[in-house]
């Protein structure tokens, strides 16, 4: 028997960037996508049904998270230039406020 209908995900390419990607505890490449079921005849998307939401998808391991990721720093973001104001934190770099 053939299947001739279905469903699937189709995923919209918001953006790019770099982001930390807790999985790979490293900076890597991202897409921001925005995905939605789309009703398929012949494997083809012909009635987009319900989103299912945007998220983020590492370009290095192919993990997909919440949007919320992009709010931790890069290791590449700069911190100020003291060696004092770095903090390891489970693998990651993190900067620390000035000590007043
Ligand atoms: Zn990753």
């Amino acid at each position: 028997m053939i299947f001739i209908w279905g469903w699937r995900a189709v995923s919209l390419l918001l953006g790019t960037g770099v982001f930390h990607c807790p999985h790979c505890q490293a900076d890597s490449e991202y897409k921001h996508l925005r995905s939605r079921r789309w009703f398929t005849v012949l494997f083809l998307p012909v009635i987009p049904l319900n989103k299912l939401g945007e998220h983020v998808l590492c370009q290095r391991c192919g993990s997909t998270f919440r949007m919320a990721v992009l709010d931790y720093p890069t290791l590449g973001q700069e911190c100020p230039p003291t060696s004092d104001s770095y903090l390891e934190v489970g693998g990651g770099v993190d900067c620390l406020e000035p000590i007043k």
